[in-house]
């Protein structure tokens, strides 16, 4: 029955999931793994979104909320702005809004090496894609992007970007958002741990749509929130074009208490900000400079994948960057996790 299965999916491979800490630590017979393979936040969730979360489970009888109002409003509450949309995790976001906005046959343009997801749901909605390939130091120059993306439907930065960390200045994706008829969608995933506020452009350019996500900071992975500042038109369109329901009360409840819980989130980018600079300092391989709660290292000359087996032998899981299109075969990405998960990475790294 195979042959009812669309044509693109069977071409493309999918999503590149890391590697699961439990099957290494069961391969090597090792009971305790640093899991630095998905950016996660190593603390568990905050008291007062464990306790949110908790009240809601008795109410799942029920259909969530439809407007999500108890996270839109922690949102309003949070952030400087009017207009949300929320969807089950920024993948769920991304996903809703290629729906909303591209036809079968449009461009979608996609600024490389990054994270895969995007080329995989524009796919799903039968869109063009084309990748314009960012520069030799993984800077983008706005005029090579722009010649690609100046008439496509949706155009997607990820700033900072996963997995090479660095970010793009607000100026050049200013000069990106003058330079295009579509819509850009920049993916913040990362951006509470960068210091850079694209919020603004917000109040000036009506074709842009920032991503985020209660996955990274809000130690909410596992409950797949993600939302996206978004001019004044879109949201009607996304809720009329998405699945009904998507975000369930227990996140919703979860992640408008972890918005809540500044304090919290401002220790973990303190953590990272802190051992960013020690992973630069004191890796023996190069680090490319980061505004992420990671760091991508060029560990030639050796094969990225060589190295992820090496460190997972010792009990340290990272992410070999071998699966992201356009990207040399020798980095591995590194998230910033617990301090003795740290400790062990460096050690660990620098024996080999
Ligand atoms: C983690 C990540 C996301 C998605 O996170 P969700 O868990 O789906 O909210 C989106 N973009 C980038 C670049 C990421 O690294």
């Amino acid at each position: 029955m195979e042959r009812l299965v669309r044509s693109c999916y069977k071409k493309k491979s999918g999503y590149v999931f890391a590697k699961k800490a439990e099957d290494i630590a069961r391969e090597y017979g090792m009971t305790r793994i640093a899991r630095l393979a998905s950016n996660e936040n190593p603390e568990p969730l905050s008291p007062a979104a464990l306790a949110a979360a908790t009240d809601a489970l008795a109410t799942v009888n029920r259909y969530p909320d439809e407007k999500a109002s108890v996270l839109m409003s922690a949102l309003r509450a949070t952030y400087a702005h009017e207009h949300f949309v929320t969807g089950v995790g920024m993948d769920g976001v991304i996903e809703t809004i290629l729906r909303t906005l591209v036809e079968p046959g449009e461009k979608v343009v996609i600024s490389t090496p990054t994270f895969s997801f995007y080329a995989l749901a524009a796919m799903g909605q039968g869109a063009e894609t084309a990748t314009v390939p960012r520069e030799a130091d993984f800077s983008v120059d706005p005029r090579k992007l722009l010649k690609e993306a100046k008439d496509a439907k949706v155009t997607v930065l990820c700033s900072p970007n996963n997995p090479t960390g660095n970010a793009t200045p607000v100026p050049v994706v200013e000069e990106i958002l003058e330079g295009i008829e579509g819509l850009l969608f920049l993916d913040n995933a990362y951006v509470e741990f960068s210091g850079i506020d694209y919020l603004p452009l917000m109040r000036k350019h009506e074709n842009l749509v920032l991503g985020r996500t209660l996955s990274k900071v809000y130690a909410l992975a596992g409950l797949r929130v993600g939302y996206a500042f978004t001019p004044r038109w879109l949201p009607p369109w996304y809720n009329r074009a998405g699945t009904p329901f998507a975000v369930n009360a227990v996140s919703m409840a979860a992640a408008a208490a972890a918005l809540s819980d500044r304090e919290r989130a401002e220790r973990y980018i303190a953590q990272v900000k802190r051992w960013r600079k020690r992973f630069m300092d004191e890796v023996k391989y190069p680090v490319m400079p980061s505004d992420a709660n990671f760091v991508m290292i060029d560990v030639s000359p050796h094969k990225s994948d060589e190295i992820v087996e090496e460190l997972a032998r010792k009990g340290v899981v990272v992410r070999s960057c071998r699966s992201f299109t356009g990207l040399e075969d020798h980095y591995i990405r590194a998230s910033i996790g617990a301090d003795w998960e740290n400790e062990l990475f460096l050690e660990v790294i620098n024996s080999l």
